[in-house]
């Protein structure tokens, strides 16, 4: 694949070519930023492009590039969570794996994913390994949030931010790779939220498309009014329970499309560009006012769920609250 293939990040991956350039390799880095972003994609180039045998910064033809492609090179592991978190096991294997010298390469190089979800004792024997890591380790910490890790992990790794991939990336991508063209270059772009990979898997997912168009069902029988068929809806939510929080952004965007519509007559930065009809038909059903306390009662119900309040009243008083706000 190599570095020129990836979207956007231009800074990230110049700083990295000129860190191997310089030979000013971390032992340690973080790699923060949304899920779907490009962070694994540039870790396993780095990796690539540290052990490349043509000093090439990755060439694609050496032995040691071609085995990173084939994803069997001796010398680059990536550690994956088992089941929801990465467990003091792993890091205990981790830990014993980096004392052995690398097989063919000058680094041996750790990617751990999703290290945020470390345990706090594989974090804390994490910390042990960093605090004397061997001369040609170079550990590799995926994360979306860097806070859920120790303070002490962190300040002794080097931290790099991603962020998001803008939109007009996003739909060259789209456009090149998968055809997509008109309103849904806009709907998938927009909801991509700036990761390319969700981009991809919203494309891809036809549950997706099924569980927006009944988001904005429900919403369209809220602004008429129907109380009793309202409530037929909180099995959608508990069948969609693992997805509340795409759901609820559907809410949230689709409101925020209502405000600018009523604020501007603006079609250009709408979301929801393929359902202008009912857009336009809310904007003059309710007011300004009733669309962005919806926006807060969405906001709050988000808050709920988080904080574990029973799922299925959240949602039922959401539903109930958003009648009475429009
Ligand atoms: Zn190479």
């Amino acid at each position: 694949m190599g570095f020129e293939k990836i979207i956007g990040h231009d800074k990230i991956i110049s700083f990295l070519k000129t860190a191997i350039k310089n030979d000013k390799l971390a032992h340690a880095y973080i790699l923060e930023g949304q899920e779907g972003v490009g962070k694994k994609l540039i870790a396993i180039e780095f990796a690539k492009a540290v052990n490349c045998k043509n000093g090439t910064l990755g060439c694609e033809t050496c032995s040691s590039c071609v085995k990173v492609n084939n994803d069997n090179h001796p010398d680059i592991y990536i550690i994956k969570p088992d089941g929801n978190s990465i467990k003091n096991k792993q890091i205990e294997e981790f830990q014993n794996n980096i004392l052995l010298k690398p097989y063919e390469s000058s680094k041996k190089i750790f990617i751990i994913e999703s290290a945020d979800t470390m345990t706090v004792s594989a974090q804390n024997r994490l910390l042990k390994i960093l605090e004397e890591p061997p001369s040609y380790g170079i550990i590799i910490l995926i994360a979306q949030n860097s806070h859920s890790l120790l303070p002490t992990i962190r300040s002794r790794s080097q931290t790099i931010k991603f962020n998001k991939i803008s939109k007009k990336l996003i739909e060259e991508y789209l456009i090149e790779n998968y055809n997509i063209k008109d309103i849904d270059l806009a709907i998938f772009s927009g909801f991509s939220d700036g990761s390319l990979g969700k981009a991809i898997n919203l494309y891809e997912s036809e549950e997706f498309k099924n569980r927006r168009e009944t988001t904005i069902d429900i919403i369209d029988e809220i602004i008429k009014g129907d109380k009793l068929k309202l409530l037929d809806y909180v099995d959608f939510f508990e069948k969609n329970k693992e997805y509340i929080s795409e759901i609820l952004d559907f809410f949230t965007i689709w409101f925020r499309d209502l405000l600018l519509l009523a604020e501007t007559e603006e079609n250009r930065y709408l979301f929801n560009v393929d359902k202008i009809d009912i857009l336009k038909n809310h904007v003059n059903t309710i007011s300004y006012k009733s669309i962005s306390k919806s926006i807060g009662i969405v906001g709050k119900t988000r808050k709920n769920i988080d904080a574990n309040v029973n799922f299925g009243l959240s949602i039922e008083t959401m539903l109930l609250n958003l009648q009475e706000a429009v």
